[in-house]
């Protein structure tokens, strides 16, 4: 029998009810096998996740003011899932003992991990499997990075043993011997490594929306959601600002060859989104995949007669970029012209340092720059060797009257970006959708 790792997010978590809606979603599957908590995440809009609590209660306590109210926040929420349930674990003693360690001074990270700590103990009393905690098994090197290698030699090895577990996300041990974190949302992060660790069929990620959406539902609200992805859309959807899963989980899975399936808890019967390595079974019924956008982008415009034939010209416009201490996001070009975008926030404080480092090595004819610019990135491997996918959405975007300030299409087909002034960047995303899938 195969093996899946399920990691459950924090609204999946938050509270009783939604314990028992994960035992039922893994009793539906008896493949899903190892479990990966987040920490009780929010009831209500206005609700508190169980990790902001934890950070509140240890900045108070370090700046010497009261955090007993923070911290009786905690307590009470996990007590009340604790009766809920009737669990047969004292978690007032665990509780007690945290309490302790912050007043003694302990760590951020340590105070911060407690959330997905407690979780795991008491999901794994109250679905029987046992409890495996990360600081035996998840490593970070001395320099605060991610010890893959020697995480995944040693968890495997835990797994190949051990027949159902819960293994608490976002958490490790570093190379001081001391509790250390992933950055936020890294519950993700472990699921994946768990998947790796225990050569999983698939990784599950259960989260409250059934899977990704084609679009942000803020600008497009009928915005349908994804079937099937493939890894290498998903970065290129992920670096344009779609957030759905913590980056760094996407790598463990991917390089392992093992697909990640987003699910709903509120609705374990949808399919959710599939993603995968390579070829899906099932056709995509788009040609797009999906769309994303982000705002805060500046371009460069750097234009010279026979700049093609001057060998060396997009070197020195690249190497004054780098010396004035920025990376580049795009490099579009034209047969005069090359075009350089970048953050406009870290562009803006050397800008004229920029300026005057092109003009002294280029000496271009004119250089422009043009900030104020959203870039659109749309998405899919329907577009490859699809003639006319491109014209489609200029058109779409000329019928809106949006003037596309900058094209750019990498050679891979995957992707077409496109530049628009932020005044017109929900208009086109909008436009883009609409053209594409209603
Ligand atoms: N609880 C942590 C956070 O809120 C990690 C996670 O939920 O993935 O960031």
């Amino acid at each position: 029998m195969g093996r899946i790792v399920a990691k459950f997010g924090g609204s999946s978590l938050c509270d009783a009810g939604q314990f028992r809606k994960v035992r039922k979603i893994l009793e539906m599957d008896q493949r899903r096998c190892y479990v990966v908590p987040s920490a009780p995440g929010r009831r209500f809009a206005d609700d508190e996740k169980v990790t902001d609590l934890l950070y509140r209660s240890y900045r108070l306590k370090r700046d010497g003011q009261d955090y007993m109210q923070a911290f009786s926040l905690i307590r009470k929420r996990f007590v009340q899932i604790a009766e809920d349930l009737s669990v047969k674990v004292d978690i007032e003693k665990y509780l007690d003992k945290i309490q302790a360690e912050i007043e003694a001074g302990t760590t951020e990270d340590y105070c911060a991990s407690r959330g997905e700590y407690l979780n795991g103990v008491l999901l794994a009393d109250y679905l029987g499997f046992e409890f495996v905690d990360p600081k035996d098994y998840i490593f970070f090197a001395a320099d605060g990075s991610f010890d893959s290698e020697r995480t995944n030699t040693v968890l495997a090895q835990k797994l190949s043993s051990t027949e159902k577990a819960v293994i608490p996300g976002f958490y490790g041990t570093g190379a001081d011997n001391q509790i250390h974190t992933f950055s936020r949302g890294g519950s993700d992060v472990t699921g994946a490594i768990v998947a790796r660790a225990a050569y999983a069929d698939m990784y599950e990620n259960w989260t409250d929306v059934s899977g990704f959406l084609m679009a942000d539902p803020r600008i497009v609200p009928e915005a349908k959601s994804i079937r099937n992805i493939t890894y290498r859309e998903l970065r290129e959807l992920s670096y344009m600002g779609a957030t759905v899963l913590h980056e760094d989980s996407v790598f463990p899975v991917h390089r392992a060859g093992i697909p990640t399936n987003i699910r709903n808890t509120n609705d374990p019967q949808e399919r959710g989104t599939m993603i995968s390595h390579g070829a899906v079974e099932e056709k995509n019924p788009y040609v797009i995949t999906g769309i994303a956008g982000k705002l805060g982008f500046s371009v460069v415009s750097v234009e010279k007669a026979m700049m093609n034939s001057e060998r060396g010209f997009g070197r020195k416009v690249l190497q004054a970029i780098e010396e004035c201490g920025l990376s580049f996001e795009h490099l579009p070009t034209g047969i005069d012209t090359m075009c350089v975008v970048l953050s406009s926030a870290e562009l803006e404080p050397v800008k004229e340092q920029v300026v005057s480092r092109i003009m002294e090595m280029t000496s271009p004819d004119t250089l422009t720059i043009h900030d104020d610019m959203g870039i659109i990135a749309t998405v899919g491997r329907g577009m490859v060797q699809n003639p006319g996918t491109a014209s489609r959405l200029f058109s779409a975007l000329s019928k809106k009257q949006v003037n596309v300030r900058m094209i750019d299409q990498g050679s891979s087909e995957l992707s077409i970006l496109v530049g628009v002034d932020t005044k017109d960047f929900r208009f086109a995303i909008d436009a883009i959708y609409q053209e594409f899938v209603n």
